[in-house]
């Protein structure tokens, strides 16, 4: 039996909860031929990395922090993955490089019935490649997006990037009247930032001093802690919260499809990112 070799590159790697969803995907759906691994590749190494994986017979890999910009360079990136700026996945059998974080956002927000995004306001929190992933499906789903960045030049640029009309929330108070004012379907509010994140779980992207408004819906694509201060700043303002890790086990099932063609379990795999998560000290 030949194995079916995949994985995850990043630097450091340790923590990855990848391997555990994808081997128990694979596990579930009897494919014994298939393994996941977590492979620690230095950023100096970066092109010497991707050669010897494919040359090893790798199939493709994910692709994780700090290599998903640098990765666009070694790698015919699609449509999307040039929209975003980066790529967080790699099939070596064609070297096409995509960002499947776009669909794991939006799968996930469409999982907890936010699917009617049409008009709806969007408040993106954050001008990095997430918060690009998040703004490039939620413009193409007709949203109404506000950015809020501590480098707002940089929100300017990621807005022209993506083609999206310039709207910058100079200041918190702003976002709030933004988000509070002619509303009609429930405003969104999505952390694209790793403020609050652990171990520094305390923290919050949207300041105590600020007002925050009642009945928002929060989006932090934070998954550790499982809730996080702004989640929780929602839910006691009548507001509703996820957190992230719907999106990482989706855009991980879209990379599965696009390696093995088969459709993967997603409760097998939220279940075993779950755990996953549980156990990270
Ligand atoms: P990134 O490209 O480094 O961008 C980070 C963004 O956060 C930048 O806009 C940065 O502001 C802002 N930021 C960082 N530290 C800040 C601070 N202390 N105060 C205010 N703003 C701060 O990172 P990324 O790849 O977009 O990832 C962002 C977060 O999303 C991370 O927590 C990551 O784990 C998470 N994420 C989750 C998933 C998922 O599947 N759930 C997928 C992708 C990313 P400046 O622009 O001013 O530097």
């Amino acid at each position: 039996m030949t194995q079916k070799r995949v994985g995850v590159i990043g630097y450091p790697i340790e923590h990855s909860i990848s391997p555990a969803m994808h081997n128990a995907a694979f596990k579930a759906l009897g494919m014994d031929d298939w393994l996941y691994d977590k492979i620690a590749i230095p950023p100096d190494v970066l092109k010497l990395g991707l050669r010897e994986l494919r040359d090893h017979g790798y199939i493709g890999v994910n692709v994780t922090i700090p290599h998903k910009q640098a990765a666009m360079a070694l790698v015919k990136p699609d449509e999307i993955a040039q929209a975003v700026g980066a790529v967080n996945t790699i099939d070596f059998r064609t070297s096409v490089g995509t960002n499947t974080d776009v669909q794991g956002f939006m799968e996930d927000l469409a999982a907890h019935g936010i699917d009617d995004l049409a008009d709806r306001k969007a408040l993106i929190i954050g001008a990095g490649g997430a918060a690009r992933a998040a703004v490039y499906g939620l413009a193409k789903a007709g949203a109404r997006i506000v950015v809020i960045n501590r480098d707002s030049e940089k929100a300017e640029k990621m807005l022209r990037d993506l083609g999206v009309m310039p709207a910058i929330a100079p200041d918190w108070e702003y976002a709030a009247q933004w988000l509070f004012a002619m509303r009609g379907k429930t405003p969104l509010i999505v952390n694209c930032t790793p403020v609050g994140m652990y171990p520094r779980g305390g923290d919050c992207p949207w300041p105590d001093e600020a007002w925050f408004p009642h009945d928002m819906i929060v989006y932090d694509m934070i998954y550790r802690p499982a809730k996080t201060r702004l989640m929780w700043k929602a839910e006691n303002t009548y507001g509703k919260a996820y957190n992230g890790l719907g999106m990482l086990v989706r855009q991980g099932a879209a990379a599965f499809k696009l390696w093995t063609g088969v459709e993967p379990p997603i409760d097998v795999m939220m279940q075993a990112a779950q755990e996953a998560v549980e156990q990270l000290v």
